[in-house]
């Protein structure tokens, strides 16, 4: 079987967990599998760099920078004397001239005070360049021949958009041009390579979002037809909800591409929102597994027909969001306001998560990124100003919550069961909106009330429960 791995941030954060997954995958290439791998950066570092970065736009010492390079050094350096001591001296010149050249960028930062979108994804990208030669040694170790590689040089081609690039069609050819000769070359060798990184057409790199190592894997397994993609996590698989939230949620055994789609989508962390298309593009099975666990089966992601036939799967939360509600009895009838709020929000890079509108037309409501809130107000004075519509409110306090599940559509009554669950419980629904999938309910709630509504919920539609165990 050809097979993408991509190993998270808890899974690859220590030389303990390194030896772990790179005993993962020795064990499936001693079974005859062709193995890819995508890194994540370690847990934090990710974090930390964009800590950092932006902080020195405000700071007037050039401390944090040299503190956040002797952090990286010893995590790195630590983890690679534990997982690969023999190459500990090649590996470790490679690791500090890394963190060198980062170190030298984040002074340029520091003394010019200016962050493009640009530099802020290069220097975001060291993560993932610091960790990848660590397992690449690992794997040396333990016997394996293996090639490490950044985003870039494995293909990934992306579009401009940084800090939430999308791949490009084009990178499909370039992706197999350079990995299919290392995989299936007469002396094969299993590739490692940074997740979250791709670069554009003239060679500028991107990172692909928060979280986006998964969508790495998604990518490169789509280009190259794999068989199977696997996540390994920190926990057993996709769960009804977020288990930091609800402690008896319960791993979910199957789940469509589309049903994942909307959880990722509405907050669920444990996927990139972008990482189920490439996949489902191919009908690749995807599968999310535990590191810590790797007995345990996980959850499988597929097109197919799944055994649970039950409607709601799954509960999300998003808690930094906002409403934007532009109300006047001028919209009635009027054509053209929702043109001009959205080509006004999509001119100004807003990105519209909810829409509701109530049938008097009298008021739109969106809900969109909290960070964003303010643009987005400030986009839209212009109606106001051409006397459009009244009133533009912005609410920060808010959190929207989804209820997630195929079966929901051409079911009745789930709504009506959520919003019942929710009036009963003394919860207040400032908003609900209805996929035209069907495949979710999302609403927005209070934001102190959020919490609770994914509580509630998920006692009321049991999902604590396995199917077999509700009867
Ligand atoms: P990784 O670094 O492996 O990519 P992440 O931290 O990105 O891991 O995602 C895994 C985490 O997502 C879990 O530890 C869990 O706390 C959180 N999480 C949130 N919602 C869910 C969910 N519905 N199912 C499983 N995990 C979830
Ligand atoms: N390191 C990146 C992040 O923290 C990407 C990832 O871990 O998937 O967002
Ligand atoms: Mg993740």
């Amino acid at each position: 079987m050809r097979r993408v791995m991509k190993f998270g941030g808890t899974s690859v954060a220590n030389a303990d967990v390194v030896c772990e997954a790179a005993k993962i995958i020795k064990q499936y290439h001693d079974a005859g599998d062709e193995l890819i791998v995508v890194v994540s950066a370690q847990r934090g570092v990710t974090d930390a760099i964009m800590n950092t970065a932006s902080e020195l736009l405000t700071r007037y010492e050039e401390k944090g920078i040299s503190e956040l390079l002797a952090d990286l050094s010893t995590s790195h350096l630590t983890a690679l004397q534990g997982a690969a001591p023999s190459y500990y001296d090649e590996v470790s010149i490679v690791i500090q001239r890394r963190i060198e050249n980062l170190g030298n960028f984040l002074r340029a930062i520091y003394h010019l005070k200016e962050l493009t979108p640009r530099s802020f994804d290069y220097v975001s990208s060291f993560g993932e360049r610091l960790n990848v030669p660590i397992v690449h040694a690992c794997l040396r170790e333990m016997g394996l021949a293996s090639a490490a590689l950044d985003g870039c040089e494995a293909g990934v081609l992306t579009t401009r958009s940084h800090g939430d690039a999308m791949a490009l069609p084009a990178g499909e050819q370039r992706i197999r041009d350079r990995i299919l000769p290392l995989i299936t070359g007469s002396d094969p060798l299993i590739p490692v390579i940074t997740g979250f990184m791709g670069c554009t057409d003239e060679g500028i790199v991107t990172t692909l979002g928060r979280s986006g190592s998964d969508y790495t894997a998604s990518i490169i397994g789509a280009a190259l037809d794999v068989d199977e993609i696997w996540i390994w996590t920190d926990v057993d698989g996709i769960m009804t909800t977020d288990p930091r939230l609800v402690s008896d949620a319960r791993v979910i055994d199957e789940l469509s591409y589309i049903e994942v789609m909307e959880l990722s989508y509405f907050g669920a962390k444990v996927m990139h929102s972008r990482s189920i298309e490439p996949a489902m593009q191919k009908s690749i099975p995807v599968f999310v597994k535990n590191t810590f666990n790797p007995d345990a089966p996980g959850t499988l992601i597929s097109a197919g027909k799944h055994d649970d036939t039950r409607v709601v799967k799954a509960i999300t939360y998003i808690e930094k969001v906002a409403t934007v509600t532009v109300a006047g009895a001028q919209m009635i009838g009027r054509p053209g306001v929702a043109n001009f709020i959205f080509s006004s929000l999509a001119e100004a890079q807003i990105n519209v998560m909810m829409i509701s509108q109530a049938s008097s037309e009298a008021n739109i409501t969106l809900v969109i990124d909290e960070g964003q809130a303010e643009r987005a107000r400030e986009s839209l004075m212009p109606l106001i100003r051409q006397c459009m519509v009244r009133e533009v409110v912005v609410d920060c306090d808010v959190c929207a919550v989804a209820v997630v599940g195929s079966g929901m559509n051409g079911a009745l009554g789930t709504a009506g069961r959520t919003f019942s669950a929710l009036g009963n419980a003394g919860i207040n629904v400032m908003m609900i909106s209805q996929g035209s999938s069907e495949v979710n309910i999302s609403f927005v709630v209070q934001g102190d009330q959020g919490a609770r509504a994914v509580h509630v919920l998920h006692d009321e539609f049991r999902l604590s429960y396995a199917e077999h165990e509700m009867s």
